[in-house]
């Protein structure tokens, strides 16, 4: 009987044995049904997250026309005006930005006519979605349920995911997020502060209770923007480096790990795709040499400039392929 067992024991683990096993797969596995149910959930709450963020924009509008404006309109007309410029420079753009974000595609593959040919070069197809190719820097996004060319990740407060075609309204809408909502709080500063003082001491002071209703409304404006700004500000600044480096969130993960695994054999690691500060930017933001980073000033929609997949698959097509393959080793 005890003979039977450990050979059921060495027949059940030769079936499952695998070299690429470890605790961290074995997690990664265990989670997989939470992880489905996310996906899930995100997928349903998508347009939700949209409407709060139209919705918290349009409050934090309203509550700055009715709050703040009046302060403002006080300081004397250039320095009224100056704010006034700036805050509707700054809205017109979040709102474009936004559009923008949430209304174009990420960048889905394109069809690859010899695939014989594109199998040669790259041997990688979606594993969910059958024999879609799956050109160099793509992902397979499980709550859209496509291939992703350049994705970075899925953003539910956009609903999409951002990718090679959107990720610089993305970043745009990031930046001048931050900008507006930092704006607002430190405009309107003194009077947050002025308003919870009023909070603390309002039963001392035994104020009217139509008060009320803007010291609530100030205070929420005041928490909101300073919250919002703080965060985005590392957030933003998170994908800057990104930006700045040429990696995406999911390539970063695998990046660490070889940069760990180089270190070890005492050799330094390279992004291959890393084509210097100013050409990363160029080409998140659809930049090209002969144009100005003024460009970014204004709503614009602008492509991407640069794809490593077409330049990847044309250069190996036309007889580069060892030189390429040489390079990405
Ligand atoms: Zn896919
Ligand atoms: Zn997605």
């Amino acid at each position: 009987m005890l003979r039977q067992i450990k050979f059921l024991h060495y027949v059940l683990k030769s079936f499952l044995y695998n070299s690429f096993n470890s605790s961290l797969t074995l997690i990664e596995t265990a989670f997989q049904p939470t992880l489905f149910c996310f996906d899930i959930l995100i997928r349903i709450l998508g347009p939700l997250f949209v409407v709060l963020v139209i919705g918290l924009t349009t409050v934090v509008v309203v509550l700055y026309y009715r709050l703040l404006v009046p302060r403002i309109l006080t300081y004397g007309f250039i320095r009224s005006s100056c704010h006034l410029l700036y805050a509707h420079w700054l809205l017109v753009n979040i709102c474009h930005q936004y559009y923008r974000a949430v209304c174009t595609e990420p960048g889905y593959p394109d069809e690859v006519i010899d695939i014989i040919v594109y199998l040669y070069l790259y041997k990688k197809l979606c594993s969910y979605q059958g024999i879609v190719a799956k050109p160099p820097r793509t992902h397979h996004c499980r709550i859209c349920r496509r291939c992703i060319m350049k994705m970075d990740h899925h953003c539910p407060w956009v609903n999409n995911c951002v990718g090679r075609n959107n990720h610089r309204y993305f970043i745009l809408f990031c930046v001048y997020m931050f900008l507006g909502t930092l704006y607002v709080s430190l405009s309107g500063y003194d009077l947050f502060l002025d308003q919870l003082y009023l909070q603390v001491y309002r039963s001392k002071l035994n104020l009217a209770s139509e008060y009320e209703t803007d010291q609530s409304s100030a205070l929420f404006l005041g928490i909101l923007c300073a919250t919002v700004a703080f965060i985005l500000l590392l957030f933003t600044g998170w994908h800057c480096f990104l930006i700045s480096t040429n990696q995406t969130t999911i390539e970063t993960y695998a990046n660490k790990k070889k940069k760990k695994l180089l270190k070890k054999k005492g050799k330094r690691f390279r992004n291959k795709y890393d084509r210097g500060f100013v050409s990363n930017w160029r080409s998140v933001l659809g930049i090209s040499r002969n144009d100005s980073f003024a460009l970014l000033l204004w709503p614009k929609a602008l492509p991407p400039i640069r794809d490593d997949y077409r330049t990847d698959y044309s250069n190996k097509l036309n007889g580069n392929f060892i030189v390429e393959t040489v390079r990405s080793v």
